[in-house]
């Protein structure tokens, strides 16, 4: 017999480097009038390094001390930006201290207790609520670091603010010409939304030409973004690859994880899966479908 087209199209999607779990899903993808994609390690790497630490005035901590600390906090997460940290204090040949009572929460950041003290690492707008006299520097030193589009996460100990670091992943280099084609897919840019703060994924918006920018979003957020779009009649498929992505895969007609970086529950979430890590297989795989469905009907 021949192969139904969606089964053939599933085998070619799978050659391009996309796993498609279902025939439902490889004709759903061809369906898709609008995208919606993550930033972090989706349209950057996913691989960030640590460029700077910004150590607050008079706080009672060298450099070196607030890396250890940060780096011992961000140990067990498996956020990228965690993993920045915690290769910064190896390669600066810091040993980390042991952690108790850690919980990461997804879009906003990590608490742990190091060394007796609590240690709070994350999203500027979580965690700066404005008491602490420190707040103010810290605030200055976030606005700096954004400004060179660096992801800004602030370091609290004991519930002060003690130092800022700037953390830069880089764009993948295929991601503008897969922007590019999901364009011309679609007929319009895809919206990024993004749990990092709006200066930065200005910069990466821009770079790709993307200019509907949804940030600072936690993971319910980016699922209204999905259902605001639904509701206006989109069919939507999010490309992502964190734990915080998860939501808004599962909310939408179509859910593509990012295969190399993404987390466990991401990847069993998602409709779809990027294996060969390339942004280009999702336009490649947009267009096998709608190859498929002129076949079908
Ligand atoms: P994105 O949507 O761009 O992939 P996330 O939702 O994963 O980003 O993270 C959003 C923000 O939450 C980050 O920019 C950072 O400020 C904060 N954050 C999340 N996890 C961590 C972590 N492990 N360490 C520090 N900051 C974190
Ligand atoms: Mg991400």
């Amino acid at each position: 017999a021949t192969m139904p087209p969606l089964l053939a199209a599933i085998a070619n999607a799978g050659r391009h480097g996309v796993l498609v779990k279902s025939a439902v899903v490889m004709e759903q993808l061809g369906a898709t009038t609008q995208v919606a994609i993550d930033k972090t390690g989706t349209l950057t790497r996913g691989t960030p390094h640590l460029a700077a630490i910004k150590v607050l005035e008079d706080a009672p901590f060298t450099r070196d001390e607030v890396l250890v600390i940060a780096a011992s906090a961000e140990h067990p997460s498996e956020h990228p930006l965690a993993a920045a940290v915690v290769s910064a204090a190896r390669t600066a040949g810091l040993a980390l201290l042991p952690v108790q009572a850690f919980t990461a929460t997804a879009g906003l950041g990590v608490t742990a207790t190091v060394d007796g003290r609590q240690v709070q690492i994350g999203a500027p707008a979580a965690f700066l609520i404005g008491s602490a006299n420190r707040d103010q520097a810290a605030r200055s030193a976030i606005a700096e670091l954004q400004e060179t589009g660096a992801t800004a996460v602030v370091v609290l100990v004991d519930g002060d603010p003690v130092a800022v670091l700037g953390i830069v992943d880089q764009l993948r280099a295929e991601a503008a010409a897969a922007v590019k084609q999901l364009t011309q897919l679609t007929g319009k840019p895809p919206v990024l939304l993004t749990g990092d703060n709006a200066a930065t994924a200005g910069e990466v918006a821009s770079a790709v030409g993307i200019t509907d920018i949804h940030a600072e979003l936690l993971p319910d957020g980016k699922v209204a973004a999905v259902r605001d779009l639904q509701a206006a009649g989109e069919r939507v498929t999010v490309v992502g690859d964190g734990i915080n992505d998860a939501p808004a895969l599962a909310a939408a007609q179509a859910g593509i994880a990012m295969g190399r970086a993404g987390s466990d529950l991401t990847l069993q979430t998602a409709d779809a899966v990027v294996v060969r890590d390339d942004l280009t297989t999702i336009p490649a795989v947009i267009a096998l479908s709608r190859r498929a469905r002129r076949v079908v009907t």
